[in-house]
């Protein structure tokens, strides 16, 4: 049986239009696109597709329907074969269950969440407790009173079993509670609340039910905002802050705005932009844009203009593909960028300057994808013939994913013809060369690799205060959207990656924070032990320290193991002594995955682009063909961590 949860999911990435228009020459009039239907014989156009609800219907002959029913019709499949060709289409695999069980299941988590919510919104709003009021003159603070509390359901969250409490005494079981992610079982085994003194901020889905928790830490501390993880309910890709509020706006004006935050959004709302939503610690997905596109023709990505926000907006310039290019009738949504001043959020704007001020900057909104050029030249030495063509070279990488459009042809001929002054068809000859895109990954959340500002090299013999930052840089790499989100307040440590002599970047940090985490809790050993034999040791002595630790007996004391791992790898002395010092919150068992699905991941993709350069000169041959099997075993592997990766709640290291 495929569940309910699935149905919806697959159904919500189906773009209706997209799919008729395969098949159906669809135009657009207004808010609707029509085409001679399918299923009857005419001449003039009487089907109509309504990108809106996503529904089909057609004068002449009375047929109607959903996604499903369309290729039920056309393909002639039953009900569930409509589903897993839909699935399919849309990259969604289908996790089987017991029908009536999931629904039920859905049901109740839907129930419990909103009970939570209930739960979280009195402790803010009629309580006395010091957190408490704490949480109500933060909120005040920020120009969000009663009034705001209320319309928004924000909350508090006392923390320790408290919710827990309540939500037995509610009838729901600890199972659930654990399912729904408001509950988790701490180190000792013993369930605690997930969220503790927090502001909380309610996550609905389109229909405006509960389905996640945003949780903002009252003083200071990290991580500065705790999301859900996800769960039956909540796949964070696949949902925007505050659409439920915003989609009627968004249709009657057309246009999205994008921000990172929730505080922001609910700024935004209350200055008269309701048509303001917000990602959720990602970065802007594929699946967000098709969301939006049911409703606004043009989405502003509205961002913090410093470093790490630039990066962002240029890498969701990689969502910017031939189908959602201008000419690409169906699917096409008009993405542009807007960019606030350095350091400077929404809300803060707004308090500072006024919602006049933010609409000048809304004002000068630009396609993504001319920003993203210009970025791409912004540090180019446009001076010799080298730094030109260099720059040539990035600018047309951008373009890559649109090659074949019309508008990838015009943006040579109109942008980096006059700009970099090179000639219009010596540049297309280039660009036409160039490889194809890879394998674009559905999540745009890859993240800049550790690659992208490795600059120096660190030695095994960098301080411990070196490693520690090595890890957070390369949590920041893993997704700079969550870390920008987290708001670490750490500036860019020194990264300890080392590129080796193939020029690929391996992170030598992360593989001392496994060892340091071996040595120092007995718990997590067993689980380090089994990754320890996964992971490609960046050293023969590493990988002997580690295989010598796997093997030593996990009941011995930190002191012991550090004896033995000074015996086994010497030149690791200054790493070792320095030892662990960090506190960090979360859970150790978290942490110890989290640093080895993150370390996998960098090797894998280093191996993948090794495998993909070795295949390239193999490809005909038989050795070819195992070449290319193990690229697939290996990206499968990178795909299963990065599911990994997205279920560990995200902490600060
Ligand atoms: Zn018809």
């Amino acid at each position: 049986m495929i569940s309910d949860e699935d149905i919806r999911r697959v159904r919500e990435a189906t773009d209706l239009v997209d799919l008729v228009s395969e098949t159906v020459v669809l135009q657009r009039r207004a808010r609707e696109f029509w085409g001679r239907c399918p299923f009857h014989e005419e001449k003039t156009a009487s089907f109509k597709v309504d990108p809106r609800s996503q529904l089909y219907h057609c004068f002449g002959c009375h047929a109607g329907g959903d996604a499903y029913g369309f290729v039920m019709h056309t393909q002639d499949m039953k009900f569930i074969d409509a589903v897993r060709y839909l699935a399919d289409r849309a990259h969604i695999t289908l996790t089987e269950t017991h029908g009536a069980k999931s629904q039920g299941k859905r049901a109740r988590l839907l129930e419990l969440m909103a009970a939570s919510a209930q739960y979280y919104s009195l402790q803010l709003l009629r309580t006395s407790a010091p957190g408490a009021e704490a949480a109500r003159s933060y909120l005040s603070g920020r120009a969000m009173g009663t009034k705001i509390a209320k319309n928004w359901q924000l909350g508090y969250a006392p923390g320790g079993t408290q919710l827990l409490g309540h939500l037995r005494s509610k009838g729901f079981t600890l199972e659930e509670c654990l399912d729904a992610n408001v509950v988790l079982k701490a180190s000792n085994g013993r369930p605690r609340d997930r969220f503790y003194a927090r502001v909380m901020f309610p996550v609905a889905d389109l229909l405006g039910n509960i389905i996640a928790f945003g949780g903002r830490i009252i003083d200071e501390g990290e991580p500065k905002y705790l999301n859900s993880s996800e769960t039956l309910l909540f796949h964070k890709r696949e949902t925007l802050y505050a659409l439920d509020k915003a989609k009627a706006t968004i249709t009657s004006r057309g246009t999205a705005i994008v921000v990172e935050g929730y505080t922001d959004t609910i700024a935004m709302h209350e200055a008269g932009y309701t048509n303001t939503v917000a990602t959720l610690g990602t970065a802007l997905t594929l699946q967000h844009l098709k969301l939006l596109n049911r409703f606004a023709k043009k989405v502003i990505y509205l961002f913090d203009g410093d470093e790490a926000g630039k990066r962002a907006a240029v890498r969701a310039a990689e969502l910017i593909t031939e189908d959602i290019t201008p000419e690409a009738g169906r699917f096409r949504v008009q993405l542009e960028v807007a960019e606030l001043p350095p350091g400077t959020d929404p809300a803060e704007l707004l308090a500072q300057q006024g919602a006049a001020a933010l609409q000048v900057i809304l004002d000068t909104s630009q396609p993504l994808l001319k920003y993203a050029l210009q970025q791409s030249l912004r540090n180019a030495d446009l001076t010799s013939p080298e730094g030109r063509s260099a720059a040539l070279r990035s600018a047309l990488t951008v373009l890559l994913p649109i090659r074949g459009s019309i508008l990838a042809t015009s943006y040579i001929a109109e942008e980096l013809v006059s700009q970099l002054g090179v000639d219009y068809s010596a540049a297309l000859s280039l660009f036409n060369s160039m490889q194809a895109p890879r394998a674009r990954e559905t999540d745009n959340e890859r993240g800049s690799r550790a690659s992208g500002e490795a600059s120096g090299t660190t030695s095994s013999r960098a301080t411990r205060r070196a490693y520690g930052s090595a890890a957070r840089e390369t949590v920041a790499g893993a997704s700079e959207a969550d870390a920008a989100y987290a708001d670490t307040g750490s500036g860019r440590g020194q990264t300890a990656s080392a590129t080796s002599a193939s020029g690929i970047v391996t992170v030598v940090g992360l593989e001392n924070e496994l060892i340091l985490l071996f040595i120092e809790h007995a718990e997590v050993r067993s689980l380090l032990a089994r990754a320890f034999e996964r992971i490609a040791w960046s050293s023969e002595e590493l990988a002997s320290l580690a295989q010598g630790l796997s093997a030593a007996d996990r009941e011995q004391t930190s002191g012991e193991l550090y004896a033995l791992a000074l015996q086994l790898a010497p030149s690791y002395a200054p790493m070792l002594s320095a030892g662990l010092r960090q506190e960090f919150s979360g859970e150790i068992t978290d942490y110890a995955r989290l640093l080895m699905y993150m370390l996998r991941e960098t090797q894998l993709q280093d191996e993948i682009t090794l495998a993909k350069i070795a295949y390239a000169k193999l490809a005909q041959s038989t050795e070819g063909e195992d070449t290319f099997k193990e690229i697939a075993d290996k990206q499968l592997e990178l795909a299963t961590i990065r599911e990994r990766l997205a279920e560990i709640p995200k902490m600060t290291l």
